[in-house]
This record gives C-alpha cells, sequence and structure tokens, in this order.
C-alpha cells in the first residue's frame, strides 16, 4: 500500500535579488524526500529558517516544488484540484485569529468547508457542526459567537473543528499551540491526541517544542538548511541523537517563552544565510565534530541503526538512503 503521503527530492527555490545585485536563489527546501504513513505522526523540527514551514506548504499543496513531487495516496499532489486535497489533507495554523474570518460567526466558520464541498443538507451541515463543537469541547452557546469574542484557545479549538468537518485523514499543524498561553497548550495538545484516535488521523506536526514532538510523534524529522539530517522514530532519536546537530538540539535547554523558536543550542556561529550557504556539509562551520572532509563533500542520507542520518561520521557503517521513487526512476 502506498504510503499515505510522500514527498520524492522536493526542491524549492526563490529568486532573490536585482538590476544590480544579480538574480540569486535561496533554497528553502533542498532534496526532502519522507514517506508518511497512515496513522503516524510526523514531527518536524529545526531552527527558524531551515524551511519546515515551506516543507508543510508543499505537503498540503499551497505551495508546488520547483522540483520533485509530492503524492497522495500513489496520486501526484499536482494533479489534484484543490478541493480534492482540501477533503484529505487540511492544515492547522499557528494562529487561529488571523486564520479565522472575524466576521463569520463560529457556526458558519464550521460549515463552510461543508458548504464548499456540497456535503449533505443543511439540516446535516448544521447538526455535523454541532457534533464538532462537542467534540473539540466548545460550547453549544458559542455557535453564534464570533472570533473576537473566545479565548486563543476556544479559537484554536475552533480551527479544528473546521478543519476536521469533512472527515480529512491527514492534518498539517504547523506550531498549532506556540500562539496560545502555556495553560491552554496542553489542552489543545491532548485534544489533538483524542481527535486522532476518534478519526484514525495522521499528522504532520512542525514544533520548535520538542517536549510537544517528543510527546505526540511517533516518527521526527531534523531539519537544517532545508534538508533533512536525521529521520527516524521518535524514541530511537531523542534517545540516541546520531547527527551533531540532532545532538545540540536534544540537549538544549527549552526556552521559558512559547512562539521564541527554538531553543538556545549553545552551538557556535549562528543559522547560516540560505542566499550563502557552506559548501559541503553546511553545518560543518557549526559542528564540534566537524573533519576536512565536511568542508568540500555533502553527506547523504545513510541508514544507521534503523534511522536516515546525514553525516560523514557514519560514512563507514551503511547504505545510502534513496526515495523509492528515486531507485524506480
Ligand atoms: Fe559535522 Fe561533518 Fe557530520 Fe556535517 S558531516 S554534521 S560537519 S561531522
Amino acid at each position: 500500500m502506498a504510503p499515505l503521503l510522500e514527498a520524492s527530492d522536493v526542491h524549492v527555490s526563490y529568486p532573490v535579488g536585482g538590476m544590480f545585485s544579480g538574480r540569486r536563489a535561496v533554497k528553502a527546501v533542498n532534496g526532502v524526500s519522507l514517506q508518511i504513513e497512515r496513522g503516524s505522526v510526523l514531527g518536524i523540527v529545526g531552527e527558524s529558517g531551515c524551511g519546515k514551514s515551506t516543507l508543510s506548504r508543499l505537503l498540503i499543496g499551497l505551495e508546488q516544488p520547483t522540483s520533485g513531487s509530492v503524492w497522495v495516496d500513489g496520486a501526484p499532489i499536482a494533479q489534484m484540484t484543490r478541493l480534492a486535497r482540501a477533503r484529505r489533507i487540511q492544515p492547522v495554523f499557528q494562529d487561529p485569529y488571523s486564520s479565522l474570518n472575524p466576521r463569520r460567526s463560529i457556526e458558519a466558520t464550521i460549515r463552510q468547508p461543508l458548504d464548499v464541498h456540497g456535503i449533505g443538507t443543511s439540516r446535516e451541515r448544521i447538526a455535523a457542526v454541532r457534533e464538532m463543537m462537542d467534540l473539540v469541547g466548545l460550547a453549544q452557546r458559542h455557535a453564534n459567537s464570533y472570533p473576537s469574542q473566545l479565548s486563543g484557545g476556544q479559537r484554536q479549538r475552533v480551527a479544528i473543528a473546521r478543519a476536521l468537518v469533512i472527515r480529512p485523514e491527514l492534518l498539517v499543524c504547523d506550531e498549532p499551540t506556540s500562539a496560545l498561553d502555556v495553560s491552554v497548550q496542553s489542552q489543545i495538545l491532548n485534544l489533538l491526541q483524542d481527535l486522532r484516535a476518534e478519526f484514525n488521523l495522521t499528522y504532520v506536526l512542525i514544533s520548535h517544542d520538542l517536549a510537544i514532538v517528543e510527546h505526540i510523534a511517533t516518527r521526527v524529522a531534523v531539519m537544517y538548511t532545508g534538508k533533512i539530517v536525521e529521520e527516524g522514530e521518535t524514541s530511537a532519536v531523542f534517545s540516541n541523537p546520531l547527527h551533531p546537530y540532532s545532538r545540540a538540539l536534544l540537549s538544549a535547554v527549552l526556552t521559558p517563552e512559547p512562539g521564541l523558536g527554538i531553543p538556545e543550542t549553545r552551538l557556535r556561529g549562528s543559522f547560516p544565510n540560505p542566499m550563502d550557504l557552506p559548501p559541503g556539509c553546511t553545518f560543518h562551520p557549526r559542528c564540534p565534530e566537524s573533519m576536512p572532509i565536511c568542508m568540500e563533500n555533502a553527506p547523504c542520507l545513510q541508514n544507521i541503526d534503523g534511522k536516515s542520518v546525514s553525516c560523514h561520521l557514519y560514512a563507514e557503517q551503511r547504505s545510502s538512503v534513496e526515495s523509492p521513487r528515486k531507485q524506480l526512476g
């Protein structure tokens, strides 16, 4: 059976510059391949600017890759209509306030996907909205309220209800709790966990909060400068991270403020300029284990102990990992 979602060697680059400075390209996503199996939760972590949000837009179909392809259940996403994509994949964004129409009531907001997809009669749609409100823990008295009359946590419940009312298979959640007070973050995470079991959902979870990813994700992908540098089962990556960047990330202290980005890694140097990435392994200027080869040759993903790792430290140990579609081609 094909994975529910698959990215095959996807690249996204944006042209920048002008007439006098010359045209250059920023590589936001740089050769990512991954497979998301039904029922799994893939956590994607990395510093701000590493390409994880661009990757999430690719997986939803909101952005087209410069090269490579994304497949939904074995079918190219590029050939699906917007409505067909939306029936199967729904996003949940970081800021529920900006993702909700302030002039639309809560009931109309949650009902909108049913209207757009022409699902059910008017009476059935209202019943479905009321059921979703119950399922996400929204009191029925809020049906005629507007987003400005709700708290941040309640607005995120509305956004989740709207995403789920047409029963998609996959939710792509981009920092779903980082705009919320710490006190309601765990409520929303527990809700996502409960709904996943209720609807047999698959999640892609993008989060700077490693504790959330460790708690919820079944697999985790660590991104750096548009590439996945390590991917594997969450317990394996968290208990024994192999890539030096994963190790730095996972040993870092979490920031007390939500939404501030990835924790302080104590790595030397700063995240590289995406317009001027270092040659070889892009992590080499910050890597405590850098070797001469790292400055010249970019490492490939390899299978090490059941994980995929991109690092010359493991050059002796394994076989190179390629996208199955690439191997077939
Ligand atoms: Fe560090 Fe070299 Fe591995 Fe890159 S390839 S992470 S520089 S050891």
